[in-house]
């Protein structure tokens, strides 16, 4: 991996879209959940208006920027509400993606998920580890305080799912299917890109599959994913911050 300060004006010729995780890029890792009984309480974080302003660049220099989290669409149309015209949302790990108000559906997990769904539950209930469900379409997101072995188990007797830890929740997602990957091709077939067409900047285990399908792989945790380039998670500004700075640096725009 070569750090960012090395991608040069020659990586870029044939980059069209750059896509970005939200967590640990764009805003800081960490949610804020709390779940008592039927109530959920969810903190929406807010993207910077200096990162508003870059995004905003970046398409005005005719780059598409696709958003790809496992978040869920109500919250990533609130933390970019300012730049939807601009911008496509691919959500919960590439299950669907949102554009121009129009939802794109990538896979179909009910039939896969109805059944385990009930016994997370059960498990989750008396289980003070558990901090609560994240409310999500296609995925199970179950934030917990640390990992829990109860709730490994259950999705292990299960051989078509899998959970993935990301160091604050479990995604419960079909099996090789349900990754960020899947989102990709399909937007790649959207805005009809190649693989070297597209640039991906991911922080966490989740993203492993959405780098591996870009060409230009960036990661923001060479401890969690491998990239082409890297960029440190803990520096002065945040990676996306940082990736976009220098695409406009190369691109001869002020950032
Ligand atoms: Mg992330």
């Amino acid at each position: 991996m070569k750090p960012l300060t090395q991608l040069s004006k020659k990586d870029l010729s044939e980059i069209k879209m750059i896509v970005f995780d939200v967590d640990g890029v764009i805003v800081p890792r960490g949610t804020k959940i709390k779940q008592i009984g039927n109530t959920t309480t969810l903190e929406t974080k807010v993207i910077n208006q200096k990162q508003i302003e870059q995004i905003k660049k970046l398409n005005k220099l005719g780059f598409l920027i696709n958003i790809s989290s496992g978040r869920g669409l109500y919250m990533l149309q609130e933390m970019f509400r300012d730049i939807l015209p601009f911008i496509s949302l691919t959500y919960e790990c590439g299950s669907a993606t949102w554009y121009k108000g129009k939802i794109y559906q990538h896979i179909n997990s009910f039939e896969r998920t109805k059944n385990i769904f009930p016994k997370l539950k059960k498990v989750a209930i008396k289980n003070s580890n558990v901090k609560g469900f994240e409310p999500k379409e296609f995925i199970i997101t179950i934030h917990c305080k640390r990992p829990d072995k109860k709730i490994e188990a259950i999705v292990k007797k299960d051989k078509g799912l899998v959970t993935l830890w990301n160091g604050e929740a479990y995604d419960v997602l079909i099996k090789k299917d349900q990754t960020k990957a899947l989102g990709l091709r399909h937007a790649m077939e959207i805005f009809k890109l190649n693989k070297k067409n597209v640039m991906a900047i991911g922080d966490n285990y989740n993203d492993h599959e959405l780098l591996q399908e870009s060409g230009i792989p960036i990661s923001a945790d060479k401890s969690r994913v491998k990239g082409k380039f890297y960029v440190p998670l803990k520096g002065k500004f945040l990676p996306a911050d940082e990736l976009m700075q220098k695409i406009l640096a190369l691109k001869g725009v002020k950032s």
